[in-house]
């Protein structure tokens, strides 16, 4: 039975488990949004494997692909070898670049998971400009290997490793709603820009020199925060301008999920790398990065690893890829997603612990805040993360999964699978409102 799957595991694995202590169920069929666990319960999928399921649980593209692979008598396993399905992978993912960048783009295929692609490109460029240190953002993440987490601003538990933190210079990410310099919106990402600039410039500033800047466009472990696309702009200029190789991690934020197919083409700014994996991979594990060829310096064989070329990876991520684009889920994701946030929003009257609702498309934050203390200078009230974990638990009951992220885990994140049903979106609503209304009644 699941209480005793529950409890067997609970005794055997490590004391780092994380989604299994937030969600006590288990989980035995899914389809689409749902997961239907071994007591029969089900629930709308929120999390959406942490942003992974672009198409939903077990899509009939996604099953297709797989069935055709394996039938086909394809090799599942050939390390990087050429295969088909990786010429497919390539050509559909190079498809969607954004500008220009496919004409000289370069793929390396890292793996499997998104942060040995965080650690490549790190590497990469470290190579390419032969420096050593990295610019980072506050509340950034970008993986748990050593160099990605380093690179990593700090968000809940997810803490940097000192040594190769060294190395790394962490400037402040317009996060508006607690805004790093006492200033609100625009004008504080504005001065964040600046601070970037002044200190890159100081020779006393204490910068290790930077092989690479590294953001995300919208951070989603930090709590969906989405940077300002002037002051993206204003990244990408300051970084042109030193030399200094800019890296967006689309790990979170691809195929889709802002409302555009990256979240980079919001602002119209091309960066020099690309780190992708998530929903590339259409369920399976798969990581590349994708970077301007001026920056191929690497030797044959710098850069190994066995697990590079899945070939079931790549055939359900083809397919993803051609759904996406091919049904309009981009511009799906953009419309559902504004709803979201504006009927959320609407709730602040009703529900003052709600904070801050933002995001981009279906990559939506909920920040959770005491209502009783009195604002800062920029109208911000204390972080609630008892409140949040609370919710968390109310929505489960609700049959509702959603994950919390933030600089405290106070956010409540909502990652829908694109193709969420106009029904499931006011399920989704209903159940979020019903669960803040019963934890704060
Ligand atoms: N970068 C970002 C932006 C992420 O959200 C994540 C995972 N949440 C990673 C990197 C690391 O990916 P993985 O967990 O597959 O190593």
């Amino acid at each position: 039975s699941g209480a005793a799957i529950l409890e067997r595991q609970r005794g055997r694995e490590s004391a780092a488990r994380t989604y299994a202590r937030s969600f006590p169920i288990v989980p035995a069929r899914a389809q689409g949004m749902t997961i239907e666990d071994t007591d029969g319960r089900r629930y709308l999928d929120c999390l959406s494997g942490a942003g992974t399921l672009a198409l939903g649980h077990n899509h009939p593209v996604v099953l297709e692909a797989i069935q055709r692979t394996v039938s086909s008598g394809a090799p599942l396993h050939v390390l990087d070898l050429a295969t088909p399905e990786k010429d497919e992978f390539t050509d559909a993912l190079f498809a969607t670049l954004p500008g220009d960048f496919a004409d000289k783009a370069r793929i390396h295929f890292c793996g499997p998971a998104g942060t040995d692609a965080v650690e490549a490109a790190l590497k990469l460029m470290q190579t390419a400009t032969g420096r050593r240190g990295v610019l980072g953002f506050t509340g950034a993440y970008h993986g748990m290997t050593a160099g990605a987490l380093a690179a990593s601003g700090g968000v809940g538990t997810k803490t940097p490793v000192p040594g190769i933190a060294a190395d790394v210079t962490r400037l402040p990410y317009p996060y508006s709603y607690r805004c790093p310099f006492g200033v609100g919106g625009e004008g504080g990402a504005q001065i964040s820009a600046d601070y970037v600039e002044r200190l890159l410039d100081d020779p006393n500033g204490g910068v290790v020199p930077p092989a690479a800047m590294i953001l995300e466009a919208v951070q989603g472990e930090g709590g969906a925060v989405p940077a300002p696309d002037a002051w993206l702009r204003e990244m990408r200029r300051i970084t042109a301008e030193r030399e200094i190789p800019l890296i967006v991690d689309e790990v979170q934020t691809g195929v889709g999920r802002t409302g555009a197919f990256w979240a980079v083409e919001h602002s119209g700014i091309v960066p020099d790398a690309m780190v992708m994996s998530k929903a590339i991979g259409g369920s399976l594990p798969l990581a590349v990065i994708v970077y301007h060829e001026d920056y191929n310096g690497w030797l044959p064989g710098a850069h190994t690893g066995t697990f590079r070329g899945n070939t079931l990876a790549m055939a359900t991520g083809t397919a993803t890829l051609r759904y996406v684009s091919r049904e309009g889920l981009v511009e799906r994701a953009a419309a559902v997603g504004a709803r979201m946030t504006e009927r959320l929003t609407a709730l602040r009257s009703e529900l003052p612990v709600i904070g801050d609702v933002r995001g981009r498309g279906l990559m939506i934050g909920v920040e959770l805040v005491d209502a009783e203390a009195e604002p800062d200078a920029c109208g911000a009230r204390p972080f609630a993360p008892q409140l949040a974990a609370q919710v968390r638990d109310a929505c489960l009951e609700r049959g509702l999964i959603v994950e919390l992220g933030g600089r405290f885990d106070s956010t409540v994140r909502l990652l829908p699978p694109l193709i969420i049903t106009d029904e499931q979106v006011e399920a989704v609503l209903d159940r979020l409102t019903d669960a803040i209304a019963a934890v704060t009644a």
